[in-house]
């Protein structure tokens, strides 16, 4: 299995393959973060609308309405490129 780079919140931007340093995530916005890690480490694609958090606004508890707080982009049509494995 491929390793991913850890980096801290600052440097992850939207849709970046990266783990997140939970610790430099704000305590109330880590559980939003802690499923991108795990969205992230599946190789599964980040919702694009919340960015793999499951959140529609980060932070404000509300599941996200496009993959149903699962942070997982749904697969409308067939991935065309498979190397997000
Ligand atoms: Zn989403």
């Amino acid at each position: 299995m491929k390793k991913i780079e850890t980096k801290p919140l600052s440097e992850v931007k939207d849709g970046a393959l990266f783990l997140v340093d939970l610790e430099t995530v704000p305590y109330h916005m880590r559980n939003d973060y802690y499923k991108r890690n795990l969205v992230v480490e599946s190789g599964k694609p980040l919702c694009d609308f919340c960015d793999g958090t499951g959140n529609e606004f980060y932070s404000m508890y509300r599941k996200c309405p496009v993959c149903g707080g699962d942070g997982i982009k749904r697969e409308i049509e067939k991935v065309a490129d498979e190397q997000n494995k």
